[in-house]
This record gives C-alpha cells, sequence and structure tokens, in this order.
C-alpha cells in the first residue's frame, strides 16, 4: 500500500480552498484535525470561543468525511491526545507513515516556528505551503513596506484594489473617481437607532456536546457560554453574509462609527468570526458586495467601506503582523506599565461605555470596531496600561481572535506601542467624541460635560495626562502636535486641576488579577 500524505489542518483552515489539500484527491491523503489543549489555553480564551472552533472543526471533519476522505480526529478529551500540535503530529506519524506532511502555513509566529521544526523530526519531508486565502502575499506586503517610515495603510488598500480590480473602473481609476469614501461613514447615531438582527444558529448535537466539553474543561474561563448562536459550517456562514447583504449593507457606511447601547452589533456584518477560521472566502465576500452595488442594491460608501475593511485592513494588519514579528510582541514606545484594571474582566465600572462594551463582550465574545477602538482601547491608550495585559486580554475575549489580526490593532492601532509604523497618530480622545458618537453618556453616572471633579468623565482628564505625560514624543507629530498649544494656554492652574484628577482616578483602579488571562505555570 502506498504511503499516504499527511495535511494537518488546523482549526482556522476550515475551507476547501486549502493550498495544502490542493490537488489531492482523498485515496492520497490522511487529514489530521486536533483539538489540542495548547491552544485553547495559552491565553484563557472565551468560552464561546472555543465553542465556535471545536465546533466548526468538527462539523468541516464530518463534511470531509462524508465526501471520502479519510479524516483522523483527535479531540480533546482524547486520552492519549499529548495537548500540542507538535506531540500530535508525532503521533499520526507513528500511526500513518506518511510518505509527506504538507500543511498550510499557520497565521501564527507561535505556530509557525513549532511548524518549522517538524523537518528535523519526523522521518518524511514537511511542505509548509503559502496560505493563498489572503490576498497579499508576504511578498506584495514587504514590498509595500520597504523603505517606508509609516506604512499607511491607504497606499496598501489602493494596490489590492488594482490586484483584486475591486471597485475599478476600466480606466484604471477607482469607482466614483475615489478611493476612500471614509469621510461619508462617520454618522453619529440618530436617535432610535436600530439595525436588523444578525442570523443567530440554534446549536445542533455537535455544538451541544462541545458546549458541554467547555463548560466542564474551560469553566473559569471568561464569557458567557450560552446562548450560543455563531455559524459553525461554511452554509450557516453563507447563510449570515447573505442576510448581511440583504439586511445591513445599505446602512454599514454612514453607521459604521455608531455605538448604541443595546444595539451592540448595528449594522456590521459579524461575519470576522467566520472569515477568520475560513468557513468564508474574503475575496468572494467582496465580489458578493461589490455586486450589491453594480445592481443598485447598496451605495458605494456602503460598499466601498466593507470591501476597504477587508482587502484593505484585514490584509494589512496580517502583512503587517509577519513584517514587525517577534518585536511587534515586545513593543511599548510609550513606556505604558499600568496594570489591566480588574473592570476589563467583571465590567464593574460606573463608567457606562465601558460597563456596556465588556457587558457584550461577555455575552457574545464580540464588539464592534468603534466599541473595541474608541471605548476600550481609547481607555488602554490614555490611561497608559501595559501593551502585553491588554494584548492578552483582547486575544482572550473576543471569538474572532488571533494573534495576526488582533495583535497589530492593539499594539499598533490603539496602543502606538510600535511607535506610530501602524497609525499616524495615537486615536486619544476625550469623552465628547464618545458623547458624540453614542447615547451612552445621557445616563451615565459621570457627566461629559465635566472636565474634573468628582462627577467629570473619566476621559476627560485622562486624555490631558496622556498628552501632557507623552509631549516629548507627540509634540512633533504633525497630526496631533497642535494640541500642545491648547495646553499651553490652559495655563498652570487649570493644568494642574486636569493632573491631579486624572492621577486620583488612575490611583482607584484595581488591577486585574492574573489568572483572569492565563493559566498559572
Ligand atoms: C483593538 C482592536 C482589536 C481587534 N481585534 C480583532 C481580532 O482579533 N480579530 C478580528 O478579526 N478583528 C479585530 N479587530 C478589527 C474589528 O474590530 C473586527 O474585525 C470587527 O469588529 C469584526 O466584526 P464584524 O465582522 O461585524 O466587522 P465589520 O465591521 O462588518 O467589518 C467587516 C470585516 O472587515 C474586517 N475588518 C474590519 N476592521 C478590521 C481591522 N481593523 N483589522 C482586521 N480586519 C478588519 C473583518 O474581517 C470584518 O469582519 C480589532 C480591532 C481593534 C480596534
Ligand atoms: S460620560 Fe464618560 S465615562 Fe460616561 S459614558 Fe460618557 S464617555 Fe463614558
Amino acid at each position: 500500500m502506498t504511503r499516504p500524505i499527511l495535511v494537518p489542518v488546523l482549526g482556522d483552515q476550515l475551507s476547501r480552498n486549502l493550498s495544502s489539500l490542493e490537488g489531492l484527491t482523498p485515496k492520497e491523503a490522511v487529514i489530521l484535525m486536533m483539538e489540542v489543549w495548547d491552544e485553547a489555553t495559552y491565553v484563557k480564551h472565551h468560552k464561546q470561543k472555543i465553542v465556535l472552533i471545536f465546533s466548526a472543526m468538527r462539523h468541516f471533519a464530518a463534511e470531509l468525511a462524508a465526501e471520502g476522505w479519510q479524516v483522523d480526529y483527535v479531540t480533546l478529551d482524547d486520552v492519549h491526545n499529548t495537548g500540542s500540535f507538535t506531540g500530535e503530529v508525532a503521533r499520526a506519524v507513528e500511526r500513518h507513515a506518511p510518505s509527506e506532511i504538507r500543511v498550510t502555513e499557520s497565521g501564527e509566529w507561535r505556530v509557525h516556528h513549532a511548524m518549522l521544526e517538524w523537518e528535523g523530526r519526523f522521518p518524511c519531508p514537511v511542505s509548509i505551503l503559502p496560505d493563498t486565502r489572503f490576498i497579499a502575499t508576504h511578498e506584495d506586503f514587504r514590498r509595500f513596506a520597504e523603505g517606508r517610515k509609516h506604512l499607511t495603510m491607504e497606499y496598501f488598500y489602493r494596490a489590492m484594489r488594482r490586484k483584486t480590480g475591486l471597485l475599478m473602473r476600466p480606466d484604471g481609476k477607482p469607482e466614483g473617481g475615489i478611493w476612500n469614501l471614509d469621510a461619508e461613514n462617520r454618522k453619529p447615531p440618530k436617535a432610535g437607532l436600530s439595525a436588523p438582527p444578525a442570523p443567530k444558529f440554534a446549536p445542533d448535537a455537535i455544538t451541544q456536546d462541545v458546549i458541554a466539553l467547555v463548560g466542564e474543561r474551560f469553566a473559569s474561563h471568561f464569557g458567557d457560554l450560552e446562548p450560543f448562536g455563531w455559524p459553525v459550517t461554511r452554509a450557516q456562514a453563507l447563510a449570515a453574509a447573505e442576510a448581511f447583504f440583504a439586511r445591513r449593507l445599505e446602512l454599514f457606511g454612514p453607521y459604521q462609527d455608531a455605538m448604541v447601547h443595546g444595539e451592540d452589533d448595528l449594522y456590521h456584518s459579524m461575519l470576522s468570526t467566520s472569515l477568520n477560521c475560513g468557513l468564508l472566502d474574503p475575496l468572494a465576500l467582496c465580489r458578493a458586495a461589490e455586486a450589491a452595488y453594480r445592481e443598485g442594491r447598496a451605495p458605494l460608501n456602503s460598499v466601498e467601506g466593507f470591501i476597504r475593511q477587508i482587502i484593505g485592513w484585514r490584509e494589512y494588519v496580517r502583512g503587517f503582523y509577519w513584517y514587525t514579528m517577534p518585536a511587534l510582541a515586545e513593543a511599548n514606545a510609550l513606556a505604558a506599565t499600568r496594570p489591566l484594571p480588574e473592570f476589563f474582566w467583571t465590567g464593574a465600572t460606573d463608567m457606562r461605555c465601558i460597563a456596556d462594551c465588556i457587558r457584550t463582550t461577555r455575552e457574545d465574545a464580540h464588539a464592534h470596531h468603534i466599541q473595541r477602538l474608541m471605548v476600550l482601547g481609547n481607555f488602554g491608550l490614555i490611561a497608559g496600561i501595559d501593551p502585553q495585559q491588554v494584548a492578552d486580554w483582547y486575544l482572550a475575549v473576543y471569538a474572532d481572535a488571533y494573534e495576526w489580526v488582533e495583535l497589530p490593532n492593539v499594539a499598533g492601532m490603539v496602543l502606538y506601542a510600535d511607535g506610530g509604523r501602524l497609525a499616524t497618530k495615537p486615536y486619544a480622545a476625550s469623552g465628547n467624541y464618545i458623547n458624540t458618537m453614542s447615547n451612552y453618556c445621557g445616563q451615565c453616572r459621570y457627566k461629559v460635560a465635566e472636565k474634573t471633579g468628582p462627577d467629570a468623565c473619566p476621559f476627560n482628564p485622562l486624555y490631558w495626562h496622556f498628552m501632557a505625560r507623552n509631549r516629548r514624543r507627540l509634540e512633533s507629530n504633525h497630526r496631533i502636535g497642535r494640541i500642545y498649544a491648547t495646553w499651553d494656554k490652559m495655563g498652570e492652574a487649570r493644568q494642574r486641576e486636569y493632573l491631579e484628577a486624572a492621577e486620583a482616578f488612575l490611583e482607584s483602579l484595581v488591577p486585574a488579577s492574573p489568572g483572569w488571562a492565563r493559566y498559572a505555570d
């Protein structure tokens, strides 16, 4: 009998378009899928995130098996499970004596480096193939980045538009004559703004088994286990995409930055979990959005905004991650060292904006982009929270979080820990921004109009504390430096009030216990 090709398929590679499967027939291959403890616990992922990935893996394995593929599936509670990818590949090599191990490259630095050791360890060749589900290759990003001080996303995005032809005219110009319609996509929420709900998918028997497993084995992890409604099959993910195009895309653009208490995801697509684990193909999704524009079902600002998030930001952060790792994981350009406050895990704070964003995070393993960026992230930035603790938190709590996409957003976009390579300025904001873009402040115990004093919105003094303590680093930045003229005009007494108010607030923060994010060694 000929020796099979062993194809390990990771939990975020649940796609038939995987480079490692290309050209293979079921007769030639054994597909290895592994639920391993190390991956489920290197941070203590939200319970729903673990359910989502294990359930989607089990469904994908069942679909492949039904098509005649030989799938070797190792469950978490298999008594022989070694708990690591390398350990499980080693056991599979003993079981199948493969002629080759063929795998699509991992999305994460840590796993990629473990894979690089397989060649020397196993008695057969190991082929690590590029992940062709992404539009930009590592080489594309390197070519874009080399020689640039600031890696402005806009220029990368235009290259991706040209590469894919998305929203391009035959004369090589962008559709509508303008590349980026972000200026039309910043509407504050009007009173009563409410979006049609995104579909939720009732757990089937496979998902229920995983829910039981996670309830038992991961009880100390953050987040509500149920109700669970994420798509776990390609068919469900396609149905969720259809629903987004039919009900939400039209107003996705204008209200992209709006936040409304009780309307957790507004017009956002909720498709990141399916994109990131492989159930949806990013390019196909963008082509469907483009078709909605060309057929007059959605306006250009919404469609361009949606496509930009995917072929712009999503591709860009992935390129940025591989270009800047491993330094990015250690970056701390603003020397921020404050521990993450306990309320990031409990939600127990009087700041209504933060409490609401943490509630939706706990209930759904999701918060939308502006909640992540301008409420939670902004707080982390202006309060000077240690970037590694912030990154652990984001990686643990969101169902769509994998380090390649989470870390550039946290260290680069939110915390400016990379010294401004990703973002041209820190996204620091006072309470005024949150008040303009949300309805949170009206019923908050703090008063957004008050600048200092016991009832003042904490974002107000923290903003000035941030600007003042980082003056040396930020003053020469032409996008933010002007603000120091306002600060200087305030006079010393007012400045002191801001600084003392901020310091009193920072002193009052209770640090999170380490057991929330990670298991003790
Ligand atoms: C601090 C911080 C951490 C984040 N961590 C993650 C993460 O771990 N995983 C993740 O997928 N996204 C992350 N994002 C980006 C973004 O917030 C989520 O992709 C989005 O909220 C997912 O919801 P959605 O599918 O409804 O997105 P939509 O608003 O509908 O956007 C459509 C798609 O665009 C992509 N996208 C949009 N913005 C970004 C971005 N900045 N980076 C990468 N892709 C983007 C996503 O695939 C998303 O599904 C983070 C953003 C911030 C500010
Ligand atoms: S007043 Fe300040 S703390 Fe309260 S919701 Fe508004 S921005 Fe948040």
